[in-house]
């Protein structure tokens, strides 16, 4: 059977000041199978986004789309809005790094979702879409969720807002959620509670979920599997249990290096110097390259090509070397 979401050479561009092709994503490959929580890290400007903005079919008008998204083994790639339209809600549902922007300060919550039940499904009543609006408060454990489904996205606190918005997401029982940063804007302990709620919605519904996150540490504890991106390419991927134990590009393991490992505390800045390059100027080669400490010549002119290495798949030129010499475990440590 087909995976649940299959991208394949997924390449994104936009046009630039001057009419130039800017791609934010070149060539990416994502496999998520159902039920399986499948963590895209990268920092800003990775292009982890954009691929999941493509995937939805919100990309803006100007994007020039090619490769291939399929959803259950059909291809959204060239699909009308109005399609488009009728699988993302029905199909997957989709959770932002910030509540407010998908909450309606006018409507209550208990309406909102209501409404997102009935945008799907016309043929559910008025009064039995507010029933199921509570039941799904009650999915996502917002405590008496018949007098929350009464109340106002402000009288909500932003913990709340964000498992009200999982609940709209969850309205039409999608088979794949997208959640991009869903916790960045929360403290740590409303992180771990949202990332719990995932999980438990991954084991009792089966749902797919795609983790878009700068944050290597939320991945780990959540996730089976990763892609790291980085410069709008995927440079590494596996089973998380595999990328943590031998990382085999230098950009994952200057992630981890950066994590911080229980009583100490990592300078992130150190850990991988310099910063991304925009889109505008990315570098010949290897994208990496003038952040990498063990780039050599052929890094600077031939650009990597994702290969399996080990139990990953990596974009490398020195990932056997590295990973063989233990010079990954000094890469960024210090
Ligand atoms: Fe570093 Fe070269 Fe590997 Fe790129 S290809 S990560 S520059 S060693
Ligand atoms: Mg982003």
């Amino acid at each position: 059977t087909a995976p649940l979401l299959e991208i394949r050479d997924l390449s994104v561009a936009f046009a630039g000041r001057h009419g130039e092709a800017l791609e934010a994503v070149s060539g990416v490959d994502l496999t998520v199978n159902a039920g399986e929580l499948h963590g895209v890290v990268g920092e800003s400007g990775s292009g982890k986004s954009v691929t999941m903005l493509a995937v939805m079919g919100l990309l803006s008008p100007g994007a020039r789309l090619s490769g291939s998204i399929r959803l259950d083994g059909r291809e959204l790639v060239g699909l009308s809005d109005r399609q488009m339209r009728r699988i993302r809600g029905a199909r997957i549902g989709y959770i932002f790094q910030d509540p407010m922007t998908a909450l309606n300060p006018l409507l209550t919550v208990g309406d909102q979702i209501a409404e997102a039940i009935r945008i799907h499904k016309p043929q559910v009543g008025r009064t039995q879409a507010r029933e199921q609006a509570v039941e799904l408060l009650r999915l996502v454990a917002i405590p008496i969720p018949e007098r929350r489904a009464t109340q106002y996205p402000h009288e909500f606190s932003g913990g709340m807002r964000q498992r009200a918005v999982i609940a709209m997401a969850m309205a039409n029982e999608p088979d794949l959620l997208i959640a991009d940063e869903p916790t960045t804007a929360l403290d740590v302990t409303i992180q771990a509670q949202i990332m719990e709620l995932l999980e438990r919605l991954r084991r009792d519904k089966g749902v797919g979920i795609v983790l878009v996150t700068h944050d290597l540490g939320v991945v780990a504890g959540a996730a089976r599997s990763l892609s790291i991106m980085y410069s709008g390419r995927v440079v590494e991927r596996g089973s998380v249990d595999d990328v943590f134990a031998a990382p085999h590009h230098p950009y994952t393991a200057g992630l981890l290096a950066s994590l911080p490992q229980a009583g100490t505390r990592v300078d992130r800045l150190t850990a991988i110097p310099g910063s991304p390059p925009p889109i505008s100027a990315r570098p010949t080669g290897c994208s990496f390259h003038p952040r990498c400490a063990h780039a050599v010549e052929q890094c600077r002119t031939e650009r990597p090509a994702l290969r399996e290495v080990g139990a990953v798949t990596v974009a490398c030129h020195r990932a056997e070397e590295l990973v063989s010499t233990a010079l990954m475990q000094l890469s960024g440590a210090d």
